[in-house]
């Protein structure tokens, strides 16, 4: 049913074999390379629909291979490294990569991404050109007239917390860094802005979420950044 085809960069083959049996199972299509080089070389001749991509290559680094195919290519990219590996996955989502995996991941958790990625990817494919409304579950945002809606009520904003708002629908599905982030909002990344930005969001939740504990809206991801979920 679901046919996308995904490319698969891993240089460990058990963990290839583990990926692409269970794409397999579940009716994606698949093609598989073992380095950075060829990663770059797949993608470029077969255009697939999602990357899975392990940041430990033995040729090039993962971040690289990122960087060369955002050169022109929008694709949704889900890193995969290990748990050890926390900044070089920082330097991927910054990179242009849309979401990760930690090793050990379960074959759940694998399925899981893909889903969350499809539906950025149909996002991004019905909103080629930039539309002036934005709407999400119960939330609407007014882009012209800078207003944003809960339920059709006006939500009262301050500037940042639209500001971060904004940013964050308009880039629903993506996993965004603190550094991104603050880099959007404030136009710098100091540790003070990443502490201003756990406030601002604490206060856009109270605002958005109907339970701030277990939020709808928002994923934290915690000592990387945020993401919006794109409500069913
Ligand atoms: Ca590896």
């Amino acid at each position: 049913m679901n046919k996308l085809q995904i490319l698969v960069v891993e240089d460990d083959a058990p963990v290839r074999n583990l990926i692409t049996t269970t794409l397999k199972a579940h009716d994606y299509r698949f093609i598989a390379a073992a380095a950075g080089e060829a990663a770059v070389m797949e993608t470029a001749s077969h255009n697939p629909d999602i990357i899975l991509l392990d940041l430990g290559l033995p040729d090039m680094d993962g971040v690289d291979v990122i960087t060369r195919i955002r050169s022109w290519s929008n694709v949704p990219i889900i890193v995969i490294s290990a748990r050890s590996e926390d900044s070089s996955k920082i330097d991927a989502l910054d990179a242009g990569a849309d979401d990760y995996l930690t090793k050990p991941f379960s074959v759940d958790e694998l399925l899981a991404r893909l889903r969350v990625t499809q539906r950025r990817l149909a996002l991004i494919q019905s909103s080629n050109s930039q539309q002036a409304v934005f709407v999400n579950g119960q939330l609407r945002i007014d882009f012209a007239s800078g207003c944003a809606y809960l339920n059709e009520e006006e939500m009262r904003l301050t500037p940042i917390e639209y500001k971060l708002l904004c940013l964050l629908a308009q880039n629903t599905g993506k996993v965004l860094t603190h550094k991104f982030i603050t880099q959007n909002v404030w136009g710098s990344s100091w540790e003070n802005d990443v502490a201003s930005l756990r406030v601002f969001m604490a206060t856009l939740r109270k605002k958005l979420e109907k339970a701030p504990g277990s939020p709808q809206y928002i994923q934290t991801h915690i000592g990387i950044g945020y993401r919006m979920l794109k409500i069913e």
